[in-house]
C-alpha cells in the first residue's frame, strides 16, 4: 500500500457539511452567515506527548480530543478538521485502530475530516480543527475582579497515570487502568463550552497544568486570583488520595493538581450573579463544575492552603522548552521507513 491507497482506505469519507472534503488541493467550508470560524492546531509527537506503544484507538481519539478541547474553551461548535500524519511505516492494524478511534470521536461531535497530509517519518500527528462561534466567543481575556473561578470535572487522574507509567509510583492495577483512560482518552468538554456562551466571562482548557493555564487567563485579563486548596483537593478522585502520598519529592497532592497536565477540563470565570446559570449549563450537559476560587484585582495567583494560610505557589506548569520536572516520555527508537 502507498500513500494514496492509505488516504483512500483510512481517511476518506463522503463530505457532509463541507462543500468539498478529501481529494482535491483544498477542502472547502462555507461559514454560515453571522458566524465566525474558530481555528486551532495541536501536534502530538511520539515520545513527547504519548508513549509510542499506546493503543492506536486511544491515540486517534486523543489527537482529535485535544483539538476539540480548544474549541470547547472558546465556546465553538466543531465543524471539520485536517490531519497531518508522519508515519514510520504503513501498518494495517495500527492504521485501522487509529482511524477508528479518531473518526468515532469525530462522528460523536459532527466534526468531519476534510483533508490533510501524509508522509513517512517519526510518528507525529498534527490536527487543525475548524469550529463555529456565534456572538461573543469565550476568550481568556474576559475575567473581572469579583468573578468566581470554576473548573469542570475532576483533576489529577491523567497526571497520576503519567507518574505511574514513568515508573515513579505504583498503582493498584484497577486504579491504573482507570486513570490511564483519563490520560489516553480524554473527553473534550464541548457541550459545556457551548453551554457557557453568554454566561462565562473567560475560559481556557487545562492541558499543561492548572497553575499555568489559569495563569494565562489572569495575564490576558490583567487580574489575579486566590485559589482554594481544599476545593482543589476535593477535585481529585477519592481513590487517588492515598496514592499521592506515596509519590515523594514533588510536594503535596494539591501541588500535583496545580502542575499536572492532560486533564482537558475547562477552567472558566463568571460573575457571582451567574451562579445559577452556570449550574444549569453544567446540569444540561451532565458535566459537574466546581468553584475553586475568586478573581481579584491584584495580579498574581495565590493559594489558600488547607490550613487557611495564603501562599504564593512556587510551581510552574509544563513548558516543552523549560520544564525539567516532567521528562520526555521514553520511547523505542523508530527507524522503520515506508516500504
Ligand atoms: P497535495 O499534494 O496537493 O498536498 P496530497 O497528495 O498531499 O495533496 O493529498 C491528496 C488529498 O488527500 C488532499 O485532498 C489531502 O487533503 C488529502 N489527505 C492527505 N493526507 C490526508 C490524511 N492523513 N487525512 C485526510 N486527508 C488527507
Ligand atoms: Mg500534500
Amino acid at each position: 500500500m502507498g500513500e494514496f491507497d492509505l488516504i483512500a482506505r483510512y481517511f476518506t469519507r463522503p463530505a457532509q457539511r463541507a462543500l468539498l472534503g478529501v481529494g482535491d488541493d483544498c477542502a472547502l467550508l462555507q461559514p454560515r452567515p453571522g458566524t465566525q470560524m474558530a481555528i486551532s492546531c495541536d501536534m502530538l509527537v511520539a515520545g513527547r506527548h504519548f508513549f509510542a506503544d499506546v493503543s492506536p484507538q486511544h491515540l486517534g481519539h486523543k489527537a482529535l480530543a485535544v483539538n476539540l478541547s480548544d474549541l470547547a474553551a472558546c465556546g465553538a461548535r466543531p465543524l471539520a478538521f485536517t490531519l497531518a500524519l508522519a508515519l514510520p511505516a504503513i501498518e494495517d492494524a495500527w492504521l485501522s485502530g487509529f482511524s477508528q478511534g479518531l473518526l468515532a470521536l469525530a462522528d460523536a461531535h459532527g466534526c468531519e475530516l476534510i483533508g490533510g497530509d501524509t508522509t513517512a517519518g517519526p510518528l507525529n500527528i498534527c490536527i487543525t480543527v475548524f469550529g463555529e462561534t456565534e456572538g461573543q466567543p469565550l476568550l481568556r481575556s474576559g475575567a473581572r475582579p469579583g468573578d468566581d473561578l470554576y473548573v469542570s470535572g475532576q483533576l489529577g487522574d491523567a497526571h497520576l497515570a503519567l507518574q505511574a507509567m514513568l515508573g515513579r509510583i505504583e498503582l493498584p492495577p484497577e486504579l491504573l487502568a482507570q486513570v490511564r483512560l483519563r490520560l489516553e482518552r480524554p473527553e473534550p468538554r464541548v457541550a459545556l463550552g457551548l453551554g457557557l456562551r453568554g454566561i462565562a466571562s473567560a475560559a481556557i482548557d487545562l492541558s499543561d497544568g492548572l497553575i499555568g493555564d489559569v495563569g494565562h487567563v489572569l495575564k490576558a485579563s490583567g487580574v489575579g486570583a486566590t485559589i482554594d486548596g481544599s476545593a482543589l483537593a476535593g477535585l481529585m478522585a477519592a481513590s487517588t488520595h492515598p496514592m499521592w502520598a506515596t509519590l515523594t519529592g514533588v510536594g503535596s497532592a494539591v501541588d500535583h493538581v496545580l502542575v499536572g497536565g492532560d486533564d482537558y477540563e475547562l477552567a472558566f470565570t463568571a460573575p457571582p450573579s451567574a451562579r445559577q446559570a452556570v449550574a444549569q449549563a453544567a446540569d444540561r450537559c451532565g458535566t459537574p463544575v466546581s468553584r475553586i476560587g475568586v478573581i481579584e484585582a491584584e495580579p498574581g495567583l495565590r493559594l489558600r492552603d488547607t490550613q487557611g494560610q495564603i501562599v504564593t505557589p512556587q510551581l510552574s506548569s509544563f513548558d516543552h522548552f523549560k520544564t525539567a520536572s516532567t521528562p520526555t516520555i521514553p520511547h523505542p527508537a523508530v527507524d522503520r521507513s515506508f516500504p
